[in-house]
C-alpha cells in the first residue's frame, strides 16, 4: 500500500513539475517578447518623426528657391523699366521693333517666375499645413508611445514576479523528488521536446498516440511502479477521473 501511494504522489509531483516548466516557459516567452514591443514602438515613432522632418526639409528647400526667384523677378522687373525708358528714345522703327520683341519676351519670363512663385507658395501653405497636422499627431503618439511603455514595465515587473513564485515552487517539487527521477526526468524532457509526461487515455499515449499495451493499463491503475510509453518513452499517467476497464482494451 505504502508502495501504491508512493507511486501516486511521484506521478502527481511529476505533472506538477511538467505543468510549472510549461508555464515557466510561457512566462518566459512573454518576458521575450517585450522588448520587441518596445522596439516596434520606438521604431514606429522613429518612422513618423522622419516623415516630419522630410517635410520640413521639403519646406526649407521651397522656400529658399521662392527667395531665389523673387530676386530674379526684381532684375527681370528692372530690366523691363530699362527697356521701358530705352522705348523712348529710339530712333527707328527697325530698333523699337525689335526692343518691343525683348520686352515681350522678357514679360514672358516674368509670367512664368511668378507662375513658380505661386506654385511654391500654395506649395509651402501645404506643406505648413501637413507638418502641423503631423506634429500634433506626433505629440500624441510620443503620449501613446509612453503610456504604453510604462505599462510593459508594469507588465515585465509583474512578469518576474511571476516567474520567480513559478521557480521557486519548481525547486520545492524537485527537491521532493528522487534525484534519480528528477534526472531522468530532465533527461527525457530534453529530448522530447519540453514534454516529459504523457496522459494514458482510451488505450493509446496521448502525446505519441501509440497504442497502449493492455498490461501497461494494468500496471497504470495499479500504481505499483512508475511507466514510461514504450514508443516515446514519456512517463505515463491516468488522470483520476478516467475509469477504464482494461479487459475492453484486450
Ligand atoms: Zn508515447
Amino acid at each position: 500500500m505504502t508502495q501504491e501511494v508512493n507511486v501516486k504522489e511521484t506521478i502527481t509531483l511529476l505533472r506538477r513539475l511538467q505543468e510549472s516548466d510549461m508555464e515557466i516557459e510561457e512566462i518566459n516567452g512573454k518576458i521575450d517578447e517585450i522588448p520587441k514591443k518596445r522596439e516596434a514602438l520606438n521604431r514606429g515613432l522613429q518612422q513618423y518623426t522622419q516623415k516630419v522632418e522630410e517635410e520640413e526639409n521639403r519646406l526649407t528647400d521651397s522656400r529658399k528657391e521662392r527667395r531665389q526667384l523673387e530676386h530674379s523677378l526684381e532684375d527681370h522687373n528692372l530690366k523691363d523699366a530699362r527697356y521701358q525708358d530705352q522705348l523712348m528714345q529710339v530712333k527707328t522703327n527697325k530698333e523699337y521693333r525689335a526692343l518691343l520683341t525683348e520686352i515681350e519676351q522678357l514679360k514672358g519670363k516674368i509670367r512664368e517666375i511668378e507662375d513658380k512663385i505661386l506654385d511654391l507658395m500654395e506649395e509651402a501653405e501645404e506643406l505648413e499645413k501637413s507638418i502641423r497636422r503631423r506634429k500634433k499627431k506626433l505629440e500624441k503618439n510620443k503620449q501613446e508611445v509612453e503610456t504604453e511603455s510604462h505599462r510593459l514595465e508594469k507588465e515585465e515587473e509583474a512578469l518576474n514576479h511571476q516567474l520567480e513564485k513559478r521557480e521557486n515552487f519548481k525547486r520545492e517539487l524537485e527537491n521532493k523528488l528522487p534525484l534519480e527521477l528528477l534526472e531522468q526526468y530532465n533527461r527525457i524532457k530534453s529530448v522530447r521536446h519540453g514534454i516529459a509526461l504523457a496522459e494514458a487515455k482510451d488505450g493509446f499515449c496521448q502525446v505519441c498516440h501509440v497504442r497502449l499495451r493492455p498490461q501497461v493499463y494494468y500496471d497504470l491503475r495499479a500504481n505499483k511502479s512508475i511507466l514510461l510509453c514504450d514508443n516515446c518513452n514519456r512517463f505515463l499517467f491516468l488522470r483520476e477521473d478516467e475509469v477504464v476497464d482494461p479487459t475492453k482494451l484486450m
